[in-house]
Order: C-alpha cells, then sequence, then structure tokens
C-alpha cells in the first residue's frame, strides 16, 4: 500500500529533523545559522529547487525571502498561485560562506535530502531554477541558457516527474531581459500542471489531472500546527 499523505508529510518532517543537524560538510555546518530545508506544501503538485540560501534565508531558515523571493512570489502570483500551494526548496540546504557556489561535494553530500524530498512531496512538475539545480537533477552539464522553458519527463526513485528548467530569479534581477524569458517561462506552468501526470514506472493507469479553476489546478490547503510552521509546512 503505498504511504498516505499524512504518512508522507510525517515522514518528510523526519527528513527536515535529520537535516536539522546535519554535519556532512563541515565548514557549512560551522558557518550557518539555520538549516534551510525547504517550505510550502508537503502535497504540493509544483515544487521549485533553487541554488543555496543566502544571508536572508540562513538567518529566517526559509528559502527565498529576499530579492529573488519577491520576484518569485510576483512570478507565482501572476499565475495564480501561492507559496502555500507550492514547496521551495534549495540544491543545498546551508548557505555557503560569502555566497559563495557550492561546491560538488557538498552538492552531492546534500542529494539525497533533495530525493527524499521528491519522493515524499510527490510533485508532478518540478522546476529547477538556474544552473545548479538543472544540471544536478538532469545529471548533465547542459547549461539553463539552452534547457530554460522546456520540460522533459525524469524519473527520481520510484516517481516520473516533468522536469523543467528556467531560470534562477537573482540571475534574472542581473539581467533585466530575463525577467520577461522567466515570466513567459512561467506562463507555462498552469498548462503543465494540467496535463496528466507521466506513467510512473512500473504503473499502467495515471492520475486523473487535477479540478480546474480558470486555468489553474486546485490545490489543497492543510491545515497548519504550529511546530509545522517552525519548519515552514502550510
Ligand atoms: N537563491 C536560492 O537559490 N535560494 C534561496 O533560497 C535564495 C536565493
Amino acid at each position: 500500500m503505498p504511504p498516505s499523505k499524512q504518512e508522507r508529510r510525517e515522514a518528510l518532517k523526519a527528513v527536515y529533523h535529520q537535516a536539522r543537524d546535519c554535519t556532512r560538510c563541515p565548514q557549512l555546518a560551522a558557518t550557518r545559522n539555520t538549516v534551510v530545508f525547504g517550505s510550502g506544501n508537503a502535497d504540493a503538485d509544483l515544487m521549485f529547487v533553487g541554488e543555496a540560501p543566502g544571508k536572508n534565508e540562513d538567518e529566517q531558515g526559509l528559502p527565498f525571502v529576499g530579492q529573488a523571493g519577491k520576484l518569485l512570489d510576483t512570478l507565482l502570483e501572476e499565475i495564480g498561485l501561492q507559496r502555500a500551494d507550492v514547496f521551495i526548496c534549495n540544491t543545498l540546504k546551508c548557505r555557503p560562506p560569502g555566497n559563495r557556489d557550492p561546491h560538488p561535494e557538498e552538492i552531492e553530500n546534500c542529494h539525497d535530502y533533495l530525493l527524499s524530498q521528491i519522493e515524499l512531496i510527490q510533485p508532478r512538475v518540478i522546476c529547477t531554477l538556474g544552473n545548479f539545480a538543472t544540471k544536478l537533477l538532469r545529471a548533465d552539464p547542459t547549461g539553463i541558457t539552452r534547457l530554460h522553458g522546456r520540460e522533459e519527463v525524469r524519473t527520481f526513485g520510484t516517481r516520473a516527474v516533468r522536469l523543467y528548467p528556467i531560470f534562477h530569479p537573482a540571475a534574472a534581477l542581473y539581467t533585466p531581459a530575463n525577467v520577461e524569458v522567466l515570466r513567459t517561462d512561467f506562463a507555462r506552468l498552469p498548462e503543465l500542471l494540467a496535463m496528466a501526470p507521466p506513467p510512473q514506472p512500473g504503473q499502467e493507469e495515471e492520475r486523473p489531472a487535477p479540478a480546474q479553476t480558470n486555468g489553474v489546478p486546485e490545490l489543497e490547503i492543510v491545515a497548519v500546527p504550529v511546530d509545522d510552521r517552525q519548519m515552514g509546512l502550510f
């Protein structure tokens, strides 16, 4: 029997508790204030994967709370979604000091937290933001400039998911022309969410597409106990 939604949510919290004390990357463990596990709907159809927490995220323990996060919020709003509808996390759960690029061994150390998040949340669509998440989840060095806006089906563990790389919002902030590219790519998300989920490995049957409201899938939001809020779960 597949685990229930509640069982998956509890398992996700257990992974969070494990990640919270992680010391796999000695430098990151020594310099971080918090482990930024991710936040949002534990049963989201849409998951965003960014690069790594920055200063604000490290202070608040939540992903994308700085300028790039504001742009992400605006773009979500433009397609009728809010943070509580989606799950947002990063390739690295700890801030690299001085916001340097993640090191390959750090990405590797953190990889199974991300895979557990995918396995437990069971998103239909994973939107990778920028190069680090895209290269990691495609297991390929092709860059975001060539790939953005093109979905493909990828399998993670037991789950086939539509992977949709787009520019990182921080990169769009540096290059304003990229904001429009990002907006155009974002505009396709409702369509991707409305598609039937890709056939799952070893399964013939497909889950039906979720109910539609003005082209945007209706997403269920669960009530949140206080300790879940600490973790950023809605
Ligand atoms: N950039 C990221 O990639 N992730 C964050 O959480 C914030 C900024």
